[in-house]
């Protein structure tokens, strides 16, 4: 039974990437971080058959005893910093986990397992998975961002996103490791944080159409994302490790949309006008906004035979309909 290791295990991208590995017959492991990590719990009770493991991605030596430990064949790093907003506010912790937090998972992976022999003896190792970001094209120097797009990361979080993806092609080229790296648009679900705009947005739907909420504040509602559905972008990772040769993918749709047609969808999913609720203020806009990100997923499509399958307004719609669920019991548990 191959062993896969996830980083992230926690986050939105970590739940449907080990859903779909235990599926497809993986042992799967998931590295938490902290003494009394409140989520821990919520893991222990969503995803009974991961096995946590503990570790921090500041931490080299419990990097090196998780693998050690674990002896797994795939690894997928998908824990940082993730929020754009945050990357401003902490910069240097941005550059730690989400940059620098990479080169120790591989150093981790080189040093235990011995990867810097051969191709061959690599192949028989340790595969490695980088959750780059579209945020790594920022000011973008071309429409739309393929694998040979140059980057200009415009945020904490994109330049530290550089620095990672970087660091893994260098090891791929250094060490002989097979490390990959796929190049991710928005991708979003049920499980996305409640910070970031899509989920802030379906919350915020469900809250005001039960009563809970007034109005919601944005920022910008002109800017374009591409946006699709993590479930559909955590097979591509899996995919993207099962190739004969490591090689780095942009994975996103291909179509843009504003926020504020996210708003529309959302609201109108509940009945309801989006202009009539939502407002924008300057201070939930970013210091530098990124410029049209809009995917070009044409070697994805061609080598890995990856397509997505949910689109747009399925996915604002989904992401209403378990928010609307949750709120529902949460005011029904507190009557
Ligand atoms: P997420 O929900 O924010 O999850 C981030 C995960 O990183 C959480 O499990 C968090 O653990 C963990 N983490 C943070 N600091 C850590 C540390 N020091 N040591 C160990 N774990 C740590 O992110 P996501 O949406 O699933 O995204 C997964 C990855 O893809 C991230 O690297 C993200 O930057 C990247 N990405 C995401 C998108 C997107 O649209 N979702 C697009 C491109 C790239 P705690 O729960 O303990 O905080």
């Amino acid at each position: 039974m191959p062993r896969a290791l996830i980083t992230g295990i926690t986050g939105q991208d970590g739940h449907y990437l080990s859903e779909h590995l235990l599926k497809q017959g993986y042992e799967v492991y998931g590295l938490i971080r902290g003494q009394a990590n409140p989520k821990r719990p919520i893991l222990e009770r969503t995803l009974p058959d991961v096995h946590i493991v503990d570790g921090d991605l500041l931490d080299q030596a419990s990097l090196m005893n998780v693998i050690q430990k674990v002896q797994p064949d795939e690894v997928y790093n998908l824990a940082a910093i993730s929020f754009v907003m945050l990357s401003w506010n902490q910069p240097e912790l941005t550059g730690e986990i989400t940059g620098l937090g990479a080169l120790r998972v591989l150093e981790a992976i080189r040093l235990t397992a011995g990867a810097s022999g051969s191709r061959s003896k690599s192949a028989a190792g340790i595969k490695f998975y980088q959750a780059s970001s579209s945020e790594m094209f920022g000011k973008v120097r071309e429409t739309p961002q393929n694998e040979n797009t140059p980057f200009h990361p415009r945020s904490p979080y994109g330049v530290a996103k550089a620095y990672a993806h970087y660091i893994t092609v260098n090891y791929r080229e250094s060490y002989n490791i097979f490390a990959c790296s796929g190049i991710l648009f928005n991708h979003e679900s049920p499980h996305r944080g409640p910070e970031f705009v899509t989920r802030k947005i379906t919350l915020g739907a469900a809250r005001i159409k039960l009563g809970v909420q007034k109005e919601l504040v944005l920022g910008a509602l002109e800017p374009r994302r591409d946006w699709g559905y993590a479930g559909d972008y955590v097979r591509a990772m899996h995919m993207m490790m099962q190739l004969p040769e490591p090689d780095d993918f942009v994975i996103g749709t291909g179509e843009t949309h504003q926020i504020k047609e996210c708003a529309q969808v959302a609201f109108e999913r509940v009945g309801l006008n989006w202009e009539d609720y939502v407002r924008s203020d300057a201070q939930f806009m970013r210091p530098a906004e990124v410029d049209l990100l809009i995917a070009d997923p044409a070697k994805a499509n061609a080598k890995l035979g990856w397509k997505p399958e949910v689109s747009f307004k399925q996915l604002i719609e989904m992401m209403v309909d378990s928010d609307l669920a949750v709120e529902a019991r949460a005011q029904a548990a507190s009557a």
